[in-house]
């Protein structure tokens, strides 16, 4: 249930209205910033019935949920939720471009894709120290070694960093050197990483499973916030489905819909999608235009030699043409880059 308290509401009215739903087994979240006080009642409770609540002192408005994420959905929150990080927002007017390589390899590497996405308008950079692979013999990333390096170069270019975290024990070390946390698709639906993920300060990116429903996805992100985190973005990176010319399938009604029914920002990854690098730039322009804020798009200085996702890594040169054609696009459709 959303409950918007009236104006004049005296703060005995509102306790008076929290304790009952508290009472009734709820827990109450009190909206990140409408003008209008509003809070919701979540949990596994009955809820009161509506006619009591709108009956109570102090109540403007009260209604009931319908979906099974409350605090992601829009009936709790209408505006698109704005994640500020420094200088940049995530789902405000501008698009924000992530990029970077798939997986944190050496300095050179990092220094020249970094200059190349930065220079082209990224300001993310993204890039894998603990690399959940489909074999236990794949390399498995950097680590520390690669977090600090990368949070290095980063700085130097004035780029944010971004960086999937894979277990829950990785939540102290990682949080020392990323600004988003990116969970994976794999691990979409680890609740014990989704609960502790909900304790820390920065913004958390999940992504979508490879076979996740948008209600179980948006659930997902639903884990976050009820912990208390509410900077939370979702990203579409493509499902499994039985075509096999691309690696995956993006799934551009989930952005629409995700769009529609929660405020929180879509993001969308083409690279992890497409699996191949030519698809890559037209799921990215399409992304954009369906409505997207952002894009998480797999760069590299020499993706012939990557150690990982190379064929879907873009060239730099691509990586620049692709974001004069997001700029335009952006525009299109009410937004700038
Ligand atoms: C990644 O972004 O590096 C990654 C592994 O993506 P996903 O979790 O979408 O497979
Ligand atoms: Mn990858």
């Amino acid at each position: 249930m959303v409950i918007t308290l009236r104006p004049d509401a005296t703060p005995d009215q509102r306790r008076a209205i929290e304790s009952r739903l508290r009472e009734a087994g709820f827990q109450i979240v009190l909206s990140p910033n409408g003008s209008a006080v509003t809070m919701a009642a979540v949990g596994e409770g009955s809820l009161p019935p509506l006619d009591e609540v709108r009956a109570m002192p102090g109540v403007a408005t009260a209604i009931r949920i319908p979906e099974p994420f409350k605090l992601a959905s829009r009936t709790f929150r209408q505006e698109t939720s704005v994640i500020k990080i420094g200088d940049v927002a995530i789902g405000g007017k501008d698009v924000v471009l992530m990029a970077g390589p798939c997986t944190i390899e050496s300095e050179e590497q990092m220094v020249k894709t970094a200059a190349a996405v930065r220079a082209a308008g990224a300001r993310v950079m993204r890039g894998g120290a603990f690399k959940p692979r489909t074999s236990p013999y794949s390399f498995q990333g950097l680590g520390e070694e690669g977090l600090k390096l990368m949070r290095r170069v980063a700085d130097a270019h004035g780029l944010l960093v971004i960086s999937e975290i894979m277990d829950k024990s990785q939540i102290a070390l990682m949080d020392r050197y990323v600004d988003i946390f990116q969970v994976g698709a794999r691990n979409m639906q680890n609740y014990a990483l989704l609960r502790e993920l909900g304790q820390v300060e920065r913004p958390v990116l999940v992504k979508r499973g490879l076979a996740a429903t948008v209600d179980e996805w948006l659930m997902s992100a639903e884990y976050v916030m009820s912990g208390g985190n509410d900077r939370v973005i979702v990203c579409e990176r493509g499902v499994r489905a039985y075509e096999t010319y691309t690696r995956n399938t993006l799934d551009l009604n989930a952005v629409a819909v995700a769009k529609a029914i929660s405020h929180l920002p879509v993001i969308v990854d083409p690279s992890h999608a497409a699996g191949v690098r030519d698809k890559v730039v037209p799921l990215a322009r399409a992304a954009i235009a369906t409505g997207a804020d952002g894009l998480l798009v797999e760069v590299h200085h020499d993706p012939e030699r990557a150690i990982c996702d190379g064929p879907q890594s873009l060239f730099p040169q691509q990586f620049e043409a692709l974001a004069a054609q997001i700029r335009l696009i952006a525009e299109a459709v009410g937004r700038s880059l």
